[in-house]
């Protein structure tokens, strides 16, 4: 099965997405978490993509589609995917059905967490991230076990550069800029479905496993 993931930042898109790749046995390809590992390693993208990823903006299509066709590459895809801020844009959505058709491959079911503004700017301000792992916690939804520390393992938890308020209001920006045209696509080719995502994250899962169920 192959999913789509969009969102506004703070809809609890990754930790759906991780959640979603455990129970459905799926590859869990998030965007975000590659461009992080490449500024974290340095290597010549992240170098290229950092100033944009901390300004809120979209980091330019070239270099994610590179990173993205690179992923693809992987054997785990074959069996599968969650795609997870990945296309955000209609330009990046044809891409993908372009990268996706030279494999013989197409997008199943496309899921759009609905999230109210009170609740993104909650998630996303209390939002702490494993440096090691990537598992993700709340300072107050989903705190770690010890404060700082990842259950998981035991990595150090921060905050990222871009989940700081000013920050947060840009990427929303960004976000709305962007989505209508993305939902009419994938609502004009019936694959779209909208779930409300303000319930606590255990109800947000059922509600997607159990529908993405119905697309297998
Ligand atoms: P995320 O972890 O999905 O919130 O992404 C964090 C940041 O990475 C975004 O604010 C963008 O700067 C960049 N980014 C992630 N995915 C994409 C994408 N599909 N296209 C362009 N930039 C992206």
């Amino acid at each position: 099965m192959r999913i789509v993931l969009l969102g506004p930042p703070g809809a609890g898109k990754g930790t759906q997405a991780k959640a979603m790749a455990r129970e459905l046995k799926l590859a869990h390809i998030s965007t975000g978490d590659l461009l992080r590992q490449n500024v974290a390693q340095a290597t010549n993208l992240g170098l290229e993509a950092k100033d944009y990823m901390n300004k809120g903006l979209l980091v330019p299509d070239s270099l994610v589609t590179r990173m993205l066709e690179e992923r693809f590459a992987q054997p785990d895809v074959k069996n599968g995917f969650i795609l997870d801020g990945y296309p955000r844009t209609i330009n990046q959505a044809r891409t993908l059905d372009s990268i996706l058709a030279a494999r013989a491959m197409k997008i199943d079911v496309v899921f759009d967490l609905d999230s109210s503004e009170p609740v993104i700017i909650q998630r996303l301000s209390g939002r702490l991230v494993c440096r090691k792992c990537g598992a993700l916690f709340h300072k107050t939804n989903m705190p770690a076990k010890t404060p700082g520390v990842c259950d998981q393992c035991q990595g150090e938890l921060y905050q990222r550069d871009d989940d700081k308020e000013e920050t947060i209001k840009k990427r929303l920006a960004v976000y709305r800029k962007e989505v209508a045209a993305l939902l009419e696509y994938y609502r004009s080719a019936k694959i779209l479905t909208t779930i409300s995502a303000d319930e606590d994250a255990q109800a947000v899962l059922k509600k997607i496993i159990e529908t993405a169920k119905k697309f297998r």
